[in-house]
């Protein structure tokens, strides 16, 4: 089984991990106490973000995050993530033109898995 130093090593997962660090490392630097790198909890979420990221349902060839369908994090985490990209997404702009455009590329991808299915009750 691959690590996940080694699945994240492919480019287009490479991209979207450091976009995500990129974002947390922004966001604690405003909201928490960030002594030349960022607070625990941000490096725990950094950890679990590169994480999940590598080991998604959807597999390497995932789309981006934004258009992916599998359901990777808990409310709580989830919860945490939006609040974080919903705070970055117009800043990250200005501090990571290129990578976001890259993103932004990525994300034209559709995403090959299917769409939850409803229960039937
Ligand atoms: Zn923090």
């Amino acid at each position: 089984m691959k690590t996940v130093t080694e699945i994240l090593a492919q480019p287009r997962l490479n991209r979207e991990m450091r976009l995500q660090n990129a974002m947390i490392t922004m966001y604690c630097k405003q909201h928490h106490v960030y002594q030349g790198k960022v607070c625990r909890e941000c490096e725990r979420l950094q950890q679990m973000t590169a994480r999940k990221l590598a080991f998604c349902e959807s597999g390497i060839e995932k789309p981006t995050c934004v258009t992916c369908t599998a359901v990777c994090y808990t409310p709580v985490v989830s919860k945490q993530v939006r609040t974080i990209s919903r705070w970055g997404r117009l800043r990250i702009w200005f501090r990571h033109p290129i990578l976001m455009s890259l993103y932004c590329f990525d994300s034209l991808k559709p995403s090959q898995m299917p769409k939850p299915k409803l229960l039937n009750l």
